[in-house]
């Protein structure tokens, strides 16, 4: 790939050896960069590719000693006496229970390897990708190498950074995910690697919505288009995972700390959106209450996300459920989501919220909020 120094000196060359007016040379260089930015779509398109087909394919592999069930037969002393004792079952040995295991190598080409030469070389990142790998169990499996991936969209930010948007998780219940790319050089070669904060600041929104009008692409072809179940599963049980305890005890310190009404109850992830559980802290007050809500949102948010949200969270952006008291067809009762508040990173970035000026409604702007809904169950009453 042309460096942009190499581009400028070759259009130079031809405008002067063609000697062309100045407006050919301008149109000259928009065709070059046309030129570029398509070159640099198709190799950012084949990189995601190649990461998810890591994912996909290879991640894991089922335990044979127990064939994936995670437990064996254990065989009972010899003679009919002992008949029933030996279809006891135990945990498999060879995988712990799990009934899979994961491949070092694999997960180490799509979890390490595909970041940046320089966060690869850096201070401790191997032994946090080590880490993450011992770390992981069977219910990770979905997360880390989900059953479909379907490539909903390619973009350039500018000529070094890029977005993909992959819809993953189970087959008909995709959720999509935004990932961030660089362009950097490794071996000689200029190639997309997964971006990192410690990557450098990544381009204000400016940039985004100037390439907005790039290639946009689905992998219809050879995968079954499932967008509409992806849309739907906001409505279907989520797996909230479980963060470390390292995030997950700081976050509930620091809620802990705000002076709210809604209280929060829980922390976890799903995909790369921090999800926080809250429950209304006293039965006298009203949960309808908008102004509550918005107020007790935007502490929250201020405190969990701090001044700059850095690694090791990652969050693309953070959803505030607020639980209410929901009844199902059988009599059971349970505290599901009634609403759900959220905010991306880059949005809450932009806002100066020290800034006294801005009163309730312009800070509440820059928040989304949806009323839940929750198959088969009915809501009753309110925390
Ligand atoms: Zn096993």
């Amino acid at each position: 790939m042309a460096t942009f120094a190499q581009t400028v000196c070759v259009l130079v060359i031809l405008a002067f050896a063609a000697g062309t007016s100045e407006a050919a040379m301008v149109q000259a260089r928009d065709d070059k960069a046309a030129v570029n930015e398509k070159i640099l779509l198709r190799d950012l398109s084949e990189r995601a590719r190649s990461w998810m087909e890591v994912r996909r394919e290879k991640l894991w592999i089922s335990c044979k000693p127990c064939d994936g069930k995670g437990t064996v037969v254990v065989p009972g002393p010899p003679g009919g006496f002992h008949k029933q004792q030996s279809k006891a079952r135990e945990t498999c040995k060879a995988c712990s229970g799990e009934g899979r295991r994961f491949i070092e190598a694999e997960h180490r080409k799509a979890y390490f390897e595909f970041h940046t030469p320089e966060w690869q070389t850096s201070e401790g990142a191997f032994e946090a990708w080590q880490r993450s790998f011992r770390a992981l169990r069977r219910q990770d499996s979905e997360r880390v190498a989900p059953s479909s991936l379907l490539r909903r969209k390619v973009t350039l930010v500018d000529h070094s950074h890029g977005l993909t948007v992959i819809a993953e998780g189970k087959r008909g219940k995709e959720v999509e995910f935004e990932y961030r790319w660089v362009l950097r050089k490794q071996d000689g070669k200029t190639k997309w690697f997964l971006w990192k904060p410690s990557d450098g600041n990544w381009p204000d929104e400016q940039g985004q919505r100037d390439a907005s009008e790039s290639e946009t692409e689905s992998d219809a072809a050879d995968e079954p288009d499932e967008s509409d179940n992806a849309a739907d599963s906001s409505t279907a049980r989520e797996a909230i995972l479980e963060l470390e305890e390292e995030p997950r005890t700081a976050l509930l310190a620091a809620a802990a700390a705000v002076e709210a009404s809604w209280r929060v109850t829980a922390v976890g992830r799903v995909g790369r959106q921090l999800v926080v559980t809250l429950v209304l802290g006293d039965e006298t007050l009203d949960p309808s209450d908008a102004k509550r809500l918005q107020r007790d949102s935007i502490a929250y948010v201020r405190a969990l996300f701090g001044p700059e949200p850095t690694e090791p969270f990652e969050w693309d952006s953070i959803r505030l459920d607020f639980s209410g008291l929901w009844m199902d067809e059988y009599g059971n009762e349970e505290l599901l989501p009634r609403w759900s508040v959220s905010i991306g990173t880059l949005e809450y970035r932009k806002v100066r919220w020290e800034n006294e000026r801005l009163d309730l409604a312009a800070r509440w702007k820059h928040f989304t909020q949806r009323d839940r809904e929750h198959a088969d169950w009915t809501l009753i009453g309110d925390s």
